[in-house]
C-alpha cells in the first residue's frame, strides 16, 4: 500500500469581513475594516433609520477609491445594506411611495459608489395578506430595474418572518424573482442570513439537512444568485421567527452549521459579512478569529 503523507491542504483565504459604521465616512468605514483583516466589507451609505440622505460628494468617492487600493480589499467584495425603512409592500401610500424612491436614490448612490450589490429586506406585509404583500414588491422592483443602473443589483435578503415580514423561506423570495422580467431578474440576487434562516425553521445542522436544503433552493431560485451571506449567530431558538444576532459560536447556531457553510466550495467566493453584537472594533476582530478558525480545524 502507498504511504500516505500529510500534506496539509492550502485552503483559500477566507472572504470574511463585518458591518462598519460610516461615521466618518466611507474611507473610513474601509480602513478600519482592513485594520481588523477583513476581505470583504458592507455598509449603509447614509442613516438606516431615516429617510434623508446626504448628497455624496467626489471628495467621497475619491476617499473611498483610495482607501480601497490601499486595504486591497476588492470592491465587488464591498457590499452596500439599504435603509431598514424602506418596505416595498407596505399598504400605506406615503410609505410605499418614499420606499419607491428610497430604493432608487440607494441603487443610485451604489451606482455612484461603483459598488456592485444592495442588500435588501424584502418587505412586511402589515395590512394585506403575503400574496398581496409579494405582488407589490415584485411590480415595485420591476419597475425600479427598469430605472436603475445596470451595474447594481439588488439582493433580496432571506428573513427570520416575525410577524409579517416577507422571506421567511425560499418560496417567498422565488415568487418575487420569478414574477419579475428576464431583464429585471438579471439585476436582482440573493443574500442569505445564517441567522435568519435557523430563526425561520430551514435546517441545515446535518449534512443531509445542509444538502437537503440547497437543493431545494436550487430547485426554486438557484445558488448561482447567492452573492453575499450574512454570517450571524441566533440568540433566539430555531424556528422561533424571532430575529437577534449573537457572536459565532456563542449563539444557538451548530458549529458544525457554519463549518459546512464555511467549507462549501460554492461558497468559497462569495463574501461573508459579520452582523454580531460590537461596541467596538475588537468584537468583529473576535468574531473574525472564530470564523477563521472554524474554517481552518
Ligand atoms: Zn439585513
Ligand atoms: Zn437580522
Amino acid at each position: 500500500m502507498p504511504i500516505q503523507k500529510n500534506i496539509p491542504i492550502q485552503k483559500k483565504p477566507l472572504l470574511i469581513g463585518a458591518h462598519m459604521s460610516i461615521k466618518h465616512g466611507f474611507g473610513e468605514a474601509i480602513q478600519d475594516g482592513a485594520s481588523i483583516q477583513c476581505k470583504a466589507i458592507q455598509f449603509f451609505t447614509k442613516s438606516n433609520r431615516q429617510w434623508y440622505a446626504k448628497k455624496i460628494m467626489q471628495k467621497d468617492i475619491t476617499l473611498l477609491n483610495e482607501a480601497l487600493i490601499k486595504s486591497h480589499i476588492d470592491r465587488k467584495n464591498v457590499i452596500v445594506h439599504a435603509s431598514y425603512l424602506i418596505n416595498l409592500a407596505s399598504s400605506n401610500n406615503v410609505t410605499a411611495k418614499k420606499s419607491y424612491d428610497g430604493l432608487l436614490e440607494e441603487l443610485e448612490r451604489c451606482a455612484i459608489l461603483n459598488l456592485p450589490y444592495l442588500v435588501l429586506h424584502p418587505g412586511a406585509a402589515t395590512e394585506s395578506t403575503t400574496k398581496e404583500g409579494i405582488a407589490q414588491i415584485t411590480f415595485f422592483l420591476e419597475e425600479i430595474m427598469q430605472k436603475s443602473s445596470e451595474n447594481v443589483m439588488v439582493l433580496l435578503e432571506n428573513m427570520a418572518g416575525q410577524g409579517t415580514v416577507i422571506g421567511k423561506n425560499f418560496q417567498e423570495l422565488a415568487l418575487i424573482i420569478n414574477g419579475l422580467s428576464m431583464s429585471s431578474q438579471k439585476k436582482v440576487g440573493i443574500c442569505i442570513d445564517t441567522c435568519h434562516l435557523f430563526a425561520a425553521g430551514i435546517p441545515f445542522d446535518t449534512q443531509e439537512n445542509y444538502e437537503s436544503t440547497w437543493q431545494s433552493f436550487d430547485k426554486l431560485i438557484g445558488r448561482s444568485k447567492i452573492k453575499v451571506i450574512h454570517l450571524n449567530d441566533s440568540k433566539s431558538a430555531y424556528g422561533s421567527h424571532v430575529d437577534r444576532h449573537e457572536h459565532i459560536t456563542k449563539g444557538k447556531i451548530p458549529i458544525k452549521s457554519f463549518k459546512m457553510i464555511l467549507n462549501d466550495p460554492l461558497f468559497t467566493n462569495i463574501p461573508k459579512i459579520l452582523e454580531t453584537p460590537h461596541a467596538s472594533l475588537s468584537d468583529h476582530l473576535m468574531n473574525i478569529q472564530q470564523v477563521e478558525y472554524l474554517y481552518n480545524n
